[in-house]
């Protein structure tokens, strides 16, 4: 894969961005661009940024920016590592920015969060582990490694799954980003009975289709899954909203049975009493609250 990517360089002032993000105060992208190549993905309206003609996923910038020189002053800052990117996209295997973040932070006490669909972020659990209550968070939406790789070009979904046990085992924090959801493909419950017991947290997103991606996912859908392409004109032309809220409804019944909490955006890191993971929904708030408010 690597050979296919046209690698550059670029200088910055400063790896660190001010966050607008309802969990984070900062945000950290070590690369400009994604070689993960989701084709949902919601970063790529990043490319209108960068300078880059090709298409997203076949061109990263490698960052290389000013030292960090007094870590301690973001103490209690909350940093999203790869909000924009995947910070441990292969590439960083080879150029190490991730790590090198990772090094300059060193004795502050951030609270880290670091978001990922690769097993890579295993090498830095030494520096992770130092900060004081780290979170890594992996996407996963399929059990389907076929799906998964008509998706994205990240590691395999097993192999996701063995890093958030590994890290769990290690004693960090560990999130399931079941994110995207694909309406009748992404089987939400057969994700969470294969990882609530080495995971703190399940994170749920709808799919939302919007931009370029937007045909061609829905062509995709039309080939692989004719049978779902009535539902998914009826959600993503129609706006209807009722699978989310029959979903949502799953969901609370699910937790209620398994004894799990589930709860919305306002308390993202509230955690169970018995060590269970605690559900957050973040699909489609506003409609849903709306649609809620009509009936
Ligand atoms: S891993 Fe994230 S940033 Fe990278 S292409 Fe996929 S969705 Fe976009």
């Amino acid at each position: 894969m690597s050979e296919e990517i046209k690698t550059g360089f670029v200088k910055v002032k400063s790896v660190l961005t001010k966050s607008d993000l309802p969990i984070a105060g900062y945000s950290v992208n070590p690369y400009i661009g994604c070689t993960h190549a989701c084709r949902y993905c919601y970063a790529c309206f990043m490319k209108r940024f960068t300078g880059h003609a090709e298409p997203w996923g076949t061109f990263l910038d490698v960052k290389y920016w000013d030292k960090i020189k007094n870590p301690r002053k973001y103490d209690g800052q909350t940093m999203i590592v790869g909000s924009v990117t995947d910070a441990y996209n292969p590439q960083e295997e080879q150029f190490c920015r991730t790590r090198e973040f990772l090094e300059e932070m060193q004795g502050s006490n951030i609270n880290l969060i670091v978001t990922t669909k690769s097993d890579l972020v295993v090498r830095d659990l030494d520096l992770i582990k130092t900060f004081p209550s780290p979170l890594v968070s992996w996407s996963i939406n399929t059990l389907d490694e076929k799906f998964k790789e008509d998706m994205d070009k990240a590691v395999s979904v097993q192999r996701r799954i063995a890093a958030m046990k590994k890290c769990h085992d290690e004693g960090i924090r560990t999130t399931c980003f079941i994110s995207p959801i694909f309406p009748e493909i992404t089987d939400v419950f057969a994700i969470i009975d294969k990882i609530k017991d080495f995971c703190d947290y399940i994170w749920l997103e709808n799919l939302n289709l919007r931009g370029n991606f937007k045909a061609d996912i829905l062509n995709y859908i039309a080939e692989k899954y004719p049978d779902r392409k009535s539902l998914y004109q009826q959600i993503y032309t129609k706006n209807d909203v009722t699978y989310w809220e029959i979903l949502n409804r799953q969901v609370e019944e699910y937790a209620t049975k398994n004894g799990l909490m589930y709860i919305t955006d306002k308390e993202p890191f509230l955690r169970d009493p018995n060590g269970k993971p605690v559900i957050i929904n973040y699909f489609y708030h506003s409609q849903i609250k709306q649609s809620a408010k009509r009936q």
